[in-house]
């Protein structure tokens, strides 16, 4: 298979066409067979669920080119779990887990052209999605739904090496207690688009949100899940019913506890025990941990000891070891690498 002429390295993370998506449409009660089209374009009425209510949810994941040259993704059952647990809680039709995982592989392969090389630090980003499409004006679920999958690839996230992050205590809140944070619902980032667009014109790239009910306890930023090592060498992620149960850091735990040998811990987390940490991450599928070298509480700083240049040394063995496996170079768990080709 030739591969595009893509100059992979310098790709940004953003939407590029690619040659085919998949589509299933849901009505009178049941889903279609679904289909591979060409056509990047959606067309629905104007009064859909999506557009007046939003109703839609989605997921992210990646293909990756190995190193002996095969294509695979990364737990994409718990991609479909997830879905369907989106689905749920916002009164959508599920779409079968078995259904996801091949549409999922059934659109990489139908991309094959587009999956970076392996050594290039790009990947091909997977995003399944789902939204109401049939017309609602009266508050309720739509009758109808579209399931879609496409891909676009992205270039390596630390393009020209690592930089820590500099983040804020946010004033806004992500979630609220039996709310919606713990599903991968478009309306979660809707509402944290002006704390993210207000944290950059303040000079910060992330916003760290407290829990909503007390503002004491550390959740998550608008779309990764904090992981901190204590200065001897555990691992801390906080609990909460209102995170996104990250599939990167749940696998990350996993690698902590039985490729690294460290303690780990899910747990309330105080943010006043922040100042404690020695290092501290953000995880999810884009850049599996982007380490946070500051964080600033309205003017009171913590700076962790793994500084401004680099990933702490935890986090490093993290990053590698869970890439590793995701590119071959590593023996994966036990159903943790789905083959496509
Ligand atoms: C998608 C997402 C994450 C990261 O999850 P991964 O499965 O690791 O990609 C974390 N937080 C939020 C709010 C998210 O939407």
């Amino acid at each position: 298979m030739e591969k595009k002429n893509i100059d992979w390295a310098n790709l940004g993370f953003g939407y590029h066409d690619t040659d085919k998506r998949f589509v299933a449409n849901y009505k009178n009660g049941a889903w279609d067979e679904g289909a591979l089209v060409s056509d990047a374009t959606v067309q629905i009425n104007e009064c859909a669920g999506v557009l007046q209510y939003a109703q839609t949810c989605f997921e992210g994941m990646k293909a990756y080119t190995t190193q002996d040259g095969h294509i695979v993704t990364f737990r994409p059952d718990l991609n479909a779990q997830r879905m369907e647990d989106s689905c749920r809680r916002l009164e959508m039709p599920v779409f079968p887990k078995e259904r996801f995982v091949k549409a999922v592989i059934d659109t990489v392969a139908a991309n094959e052209a587009y999956v970076p090389p392996y050594g290039s630090g790009a990947t091909l980003y997977i995003r399944p999605y789902m939204f109401g499409s049939s017309s609602v004006i009266g508050v309720k679920p739509a009758d109808e739904y579209q399931f879609r999958v496409f891909t676009t690839p992205v270039g390596p996230y630390f393009k020209g090496g690592v930089k820590p992050l500099t983040i804020k205590v946010s004033d806004f809140d992500r979630a609220a207690p039996h709310g919606t944070g713990h599903i991968k619902a478009g309306l979660n980032y809707a509402m944290s688009l002006h704390a993210i667009v207000t944290a950059h014109e303040e000079g910060y790239d992330e916003n760290m949100y407290l829990d909503a009910a007390t503002r004491t306890n550390v959740e998550e930023t608008g779309g990764a899940n904090f992981l901190f090592v204590t200065k001897d060498n555990k691992i801390v992620t906080p609990k909460s019913d209102s995170i996104l149960p990250s599939i990167t850091r749940r696998s990350l735990m996993v690698v902590a506890k039985d490729y690294l040998g460290l303690e780990v811990e899910e747990r309330v987390v105080p943010f006043e025990e922040v100042k404690e940490f020695a290092e501290c991450g953000l995880c999810g599928t884009a850049a599996v941990i982007s380490p946070v070298g500051r964080i600033v509480d309205h003017g009171r700083e913590i700076t962790f000891s793994s500084g401004m240049n680099e990933m702490g040394p935890i986090t490093k063995k993290l990053y590698d070891t869970l890439t590793g496996i995701q590119m071959g170079r590593i023996e994966a768990p036990e159903g943790w690498i789905q083959v496509i080709k």
